[in-house]
C-alpha cells in the first residue's frame, strides 16, 4: 500500500468547515493512509474523528495546532501523537480558550467602532463549542458585505496592524513546546515560511526552537512552491529537524488546498513520522 501522510488540517472544532467525521471520511477519499488532526488550541475534535478513522480504516495522529509567543511575535506550533488527555495539555488549552474569548471580545469593540456591530453574536454561533479565530470574523465580515473575500477581511480589518488587530498574548513558545513534549508528542514548526522572517531571524528561531525541544518542521505544505521547499528542507539539515509535511486544509470551498494533495518530502531528512513510538 503507498502510505500518503497529511499531518496538518483543521475541522469545525477550530475554523474548518466540515465536522470532525467529514474531514476523515474526506481524507480517506483522497487516499490519506495517516492523518492528523490539528485543530488551533483544541483537541475536542479528535474523538470523534478517532472513531471516524477507526470506521474507515485509517491511521489518525491525534494532533493541535498551538498559538506561541516568541519575541512578541506569534508562531504556530504543530503538536503531533499527542495524549489529548495529559493534565498540563488540557489546562494550557483551557487558558488558551479563554484568551480567544476575551480577544474575541475585543476584536468586536474595534469592529463596532467602525460601524460594524453584531461581531460577537455571530461569531460566537459560528463557532459554537468550538474555538473562535479570526477566520470566524471573516466569514462574518463576508457574510455581511463588508468585504469582498476572505482575504480582503483581513487585509482591511483583521490582519496585523489593522484596524481590527488585537495584539495577544498566547503562551510562551518553550511552554508550548513544553506542554507537548509532556503529552508525549512532537513539536513541530508549522508553515516556516508564512512569518517571512529574514534568514537571521529564522536561524534565530529555529536555534531556540530545537533548544527548546523542537524537533520537526514543516517542509511540505499546501501551498508551497519548490523554492520553498528547497529553504525549508535546507533549515531542517542545519537545524537537526525532522520533516513533516501537511496540507493546512480548512474548507472544501477552498479549491486550492486538498487533504492529502503534497509533495513527497525530499528523501534527505528524516521523516517526522519516524518519531511517532
Ligand atoms: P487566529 O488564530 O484566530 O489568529 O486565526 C488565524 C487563522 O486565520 C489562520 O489559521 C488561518 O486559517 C486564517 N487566516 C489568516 N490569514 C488569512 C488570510 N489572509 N486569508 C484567509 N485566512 C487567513
Ligand atoms: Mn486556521
Ligand atoms: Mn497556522
Ligand atoms: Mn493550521
Amino acid at each position: 500500500m503507498i502510505e500518503k501522510y497529511d499531518l496538518h488540517c483543521h475541522s469545525n472544532a477550530s475554523d474548518g468547515d466540515l465536522s470532525p467525521t467529514d474531514l476523515v471520511l474526506r481524507a480517506s477519499e483522497q487516499g490519506v493512509t495517516s492523518l492528523a488532526l490539528t485543530d488551533h488550541d483544541c483537541t475536542n475534535g479528535l474523538t470523534e474523528a478517532q472513531h471516524t478513522a477507526d470506521s474507515v480504516g485509517i491511521k489518525l495522529i491525534p494532533g493541535i495546532e498551538l498559538s506561541a509567543n516568541w519575541n512578541n511575535k506569534c508562531f504556530h506550533i504543530v503538536g503531533l501523537n499527542i495524549n489529548q488527555n495529559s493534565a498540563k495539555l488540557q489546562r494550557g488549552t483551557r487558558d488558551l480558550q479563554s484568551i480567544r474569548i476575551e480577544r474575541a471580545k475585543k476584536i468586536a469593540l474595534k469592529l463596532e467602532k467602525k460601524k460594524i456591530s453584531g461581531a460577537f453574536t455571530a461569531v460566537s454561533e459560528q463557532a459554537g463549542k468550538g474555538m473562535i479565530t479570526r477566520t470566524h470574523f471573516a466569514h462574518f465580515l463576508l457574510e455581511n458585505n463588508h468585504v469582498s473575500s476572505m482575504q480582503q477581511a483581513f487585509d482591511r480589518y483583521l490582519g496585523k496592524g489593522k484596524p481590527a488587530f488585537v495584539a495577544t498574548r498566547w503562551a510562551e513558545l518553550d511552554i508550548i513546546i513544553n506542554w507537548i513534549t509532556e503529552a508525549g508528542g512532537v513539536a513541530v514548526l508549522a508553515h516556516p515560511m508564512r512569518y517571512k522572517l529574514t534568514a537571521s531571524w529564522m536561524k534565530r528561531l529555529l536555534t531556540a526552537f530545537s533548544d527548546m525541544g523542537g524537533q520537526g518542521i514543516e517542509v511540505v505544505t499546501g501551498r508551497n512552491n519548490p523554492d520553498e521547499i528547497r529553504r525549508a528542507t535546507s533549515y531542517a539539515t542545519q537545524f537537526n529537524l525532522h520533516g513533516s509535511k501537511g496540507s493546512d486544509f480548512h474548507s472544501p470551498k477552498n479549491q486550492w488546498v486538498e487533504l492529502g494533495r503534497l509533495a513527497e518530502l525530499p528523501k534527505n531528512i528524516p521523516p517526522v513520522w519516524g518519531l511517532f513510538g
